[in-house]
């Protein structure tokens, strides 16, 4: 049915045939990236300088090159300068710090990505804590990380950013409700947490050594899903009304792209949900740019 007789519906309680309004993060993103643009166009007319983004990506995964190829796209839509530094799985340490001290050195670059994971042999952390904490767009220097705890943030991990503006679409205070985030990564569930507790959210992080588990998520107003495993949380463990993110991207083997979400099943009792493909994936592509832009505008302060 329509809109308003699917709302009425809801609201009379009868709650087992409808479905949750869809978080559309292909939508969102490209307002989002349509208003960054406007704001190149606008830096350029006055005589500004391009915001520039370096990516590294070390070696060949595949997944990696896709991400990395997608961030570039992104870049060049909205008047970015992107560049791409492609080296090889076996780069020393040594020379991979090298080019990150070029890049911090260099004003055309306000944005470094190294592309995650990197090879087996090479400390992230260190590689990380290389990049000048205002060029780090991903948000993952413990410099960012810190000021994220701390309540100031400065540049914030994207992923779990985009997410925030996701719900600010819902349109709902955030304010004392229950959020439970199914991960503890450090470039998801964590930070997520984080945010989500700035947000004056109640913030329970579950993990592997978590018990009871579905009792916890059955408790969630917001429930996120960042684990990597194809549709681990079930339908039923969706409390009637909450807002469900899933940040999962698995690939079946039959190559379809799943979240961590039965998307179906928690959709009947989803207030809002985000769709996979179609949802946090993109709001991370333009959060990055928002990240790129930001980083930008504090450089050009600086010079000024
Ligand atoms: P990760 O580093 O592998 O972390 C997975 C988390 O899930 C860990 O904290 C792990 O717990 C927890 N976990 C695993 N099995 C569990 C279980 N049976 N019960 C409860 N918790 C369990 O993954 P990630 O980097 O955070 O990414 C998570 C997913 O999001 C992946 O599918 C990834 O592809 C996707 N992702 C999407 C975007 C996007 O833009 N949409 C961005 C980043 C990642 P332990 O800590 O105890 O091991």
């Amino acid at each position: 049915g329509s809109y308003d007789s699917r709302r009425s519906t809801r609201i009379a309680g009868t709650n087992d045939t409808m479905s949750a309004q869809i978080l559309d993060g292909r939508a969102i993103s490209a307002e989002i990236r349509s208003d960054i643009k406007k704001q190149v166009d606008g830096l350029l007319a006055v005589g500004g300088r391009r915001p520039g983004l370096a990516v590294v990506l070390v070696g060949e995964n595949p997944a990696s090159q896709v991400y990395v190829r997608n961030k570039q796209k992104a870049c060049a839509e909205v008047g970015f300068h992107s560049e791409l530094h492609a080296l090889d799985a076996d780069v020393s340490a040594k020379d991979l710090l090298a080019l990150i001290d070029d890049l911090n050195a260099r004003e055309s670059i306000d944005g470094i990505l190294v592309q995650l994971p990197l090879p087996a042999h090479m400390d992230e952390e260190a590689i990380i804590e290389r990049i000048l904490p205002t060029k780090d767009v991903d948000g993952f220097h413990p410099y960012n990380v810190g000021r994220l705890v701390l309540r100031m943030p400065l540049l914030r991990p994207c992923t779990p950013k985009g997410v925030m503006t996701m719900l600010g679409r819902t349109g709902r205070s955030l304010s004392g409700l229950d959020a439970v985030i199914i991960g503890q990564s450090n470039i998801v569930g964590r930070p997520m947490a984080l945010e989500l507790l700035a947000a004056r959210c109640t913030i329970t992080v579950c993990h592997s050594r978590t018990k009871d588990l579905a009792e916890k998520a059955r408790n969630a107003d917001i429930l996120v899903a960042a684990v990597g495993r194809p549709e681990f949380v079930p339908g039923d463990w969706v409390k009637q009304g909450a807002i469900v993110i899933d940040v999962g991207i698995n690939r079946t083997e039959d190559g379809k792209l799943v979240g961590d979400v039965d998307f179906a099943g928690a959709s009947r009792r989803a207030s809002w949900i985000t769709p996979v493909p179609g949802g946090v994936g993109p709001m991370t592509i333009a959060t990055l740019l928002e990240n790129t832009l930001q980083a930008a505008e504090l450089h050009s302060s600086q010079q000024a």
